[in-house]
């Protein structure tokens, strides 16, 4: 699947990139905002391996750069401390907009990011999420489904800001004719995920290495689906150098209860893991499935990693990072 851009003959949309990458192509220079947090990092690695220049504007609010150390020194990597929310002046060729601060501010760093996109003639990409459809009426979820939000609700300043960073995408799509692409991105997990941001794959994962008991909300019979790192990014990559703006959704059809979950985490872990209840937070949806035929069909992808396979891929880098903490605490 993975595409070898160094012998592609696509044209370069951009203005800027005039370095020669192997034959027909030239380098091109991209920024990636939030590129030191858990998905970005990971793309960041595939946009310098395949040869490009990378800039990561990233303000550490939740990313590392643990995440992005190993890029320090690479004459093709950049690293700048920044707020999106507050202007920048840049000149680059495509735009990963993976920044999101909370919500509303979400909407200002996006609306810079267009803003520089529609300034440079740059490509943007948003990077949007299946929480757009709130707790879905529609099962599994196709991209024309609208979706079911409360717009007062405790979860809804991420989500009504991901949905207003949609509209605006394609308002400067339609009213300044900047390319853009949509993803919207399924319930994500790999390494270099965040430790102690709450999400289940994390929690569960974090709990049975630590021996505690896994925390289980509600009755556990809510589902999602859960998507390898890898498969996002290829998916990102493919929706960025393809012909159509989306959105699409970005997500393994693998569709599991959070009582599921816990028995992969245990058999994957430790098999002596326990589970726990807890009350479960307001509006959580109920089930969540991507539909992905409409990648499939224009973007020629499809996630390739199970959740059994992929889940074992996150777990020495736990251990390790958990271990380094403890020691922190002198423990
Ligand atoms: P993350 O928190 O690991 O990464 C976000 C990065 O953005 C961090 O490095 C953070 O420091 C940076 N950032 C936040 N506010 C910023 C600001 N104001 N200026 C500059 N940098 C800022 O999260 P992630 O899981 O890697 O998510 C990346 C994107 O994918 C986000 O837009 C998220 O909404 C979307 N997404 C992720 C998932 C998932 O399951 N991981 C699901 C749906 C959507
Ligand atoms: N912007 C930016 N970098 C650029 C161009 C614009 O950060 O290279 C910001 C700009 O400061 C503004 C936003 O993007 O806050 C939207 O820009 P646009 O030109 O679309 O809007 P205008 O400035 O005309 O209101
Ligand atoms: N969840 C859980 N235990 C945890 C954390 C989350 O059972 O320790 C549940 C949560 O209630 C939700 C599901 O797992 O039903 C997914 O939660 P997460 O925050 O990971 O993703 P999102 O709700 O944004 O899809």
């Amino acid at each position: 699947h993975t595409q070898d851009f160094s012998v592609s003959t696509r044209p370069v949309h951009g203005k800027v990139g005039r370095v020669p990458v192997g034959i027909g192509r030239r380098r091109m220079r991209i920024v990636v905002t939030g590129g030191a947090g858990f998905v970005g990092s990971h793309l960041v690695d595939k946009l310098i391996g395949r040869g490009d220049e990378v800039i990561v504007i990233d303000n550490f609010f939740t990313g590392r750069k643990e995440n992005v150390v190993h890029l320090f020194g690479n004459p093709t990597f950049e690293l700048i401390r920044h707020d999106v929310v507050e202007p920048i002046l840049l000149e680059v060729d495509q735009i990963y907009h993976l920044a999101c601060p909370a919500s509303p501010t979400n909407v200002m760093g996006t609306l810079n990011m267009l803003g520089l996109a529609k300034r440079v003639g740059a490509r943007f990409l948003l990077t949007s999420t299946s929480e757009v459809y709130g707790d879905p009426l529609q099962h599994p979820q196709k991209e024309t489904y609208w979706g079911n939000v409360n717009p007062i609700g405790e979860r809804s300043c991420y989500d009504e800001g991901k949905r207003t960073a949609e509209t605006l995408t394609m308002d400067y799509h339609r009213g300044a004719g900047v390319e853009v692409r949509i993803a919207r991105i399924f319930n994500t997990y790999g390494p270099r995920m965040c430790l102690d941001d709450g999400r289940v794959v994390s929690n569960f994962v974090a709990q049975a290495i630590r021996k505690q008991p896994m925390t289980v909300y509600g009755d556990g019979k809510q589902t999602r689906s859960f998507q390898y790192v890898s498969d996002l990014v290829d998916g990102l990559v493919a929706l960025m150098e393809g012909e159509h703006i989306g959105p699409f959704n970005l997500g393994n059809p693998g569709e599991f209860t959070m009582l599921e979950l816990a028995k992969v985490v245990k058999d994957t872990i430790d098999p002596s893991a326990t589970i726990e209840y807890k009350p479960n937070t307001a509006d959580d949806p109920h089930m969540r499935k991507p539909d992905t035929s409409k990648a499939k069909e224009l973007l020629n992808w499809e996630p390739k990693i199970p959740l059994r396979e992929g889940l074992p891929l996150m777990v020495n880098d736990f251990r390790n990072r958990i271990l380094n903490e403890d020691e922190g605490k002198g423990a």
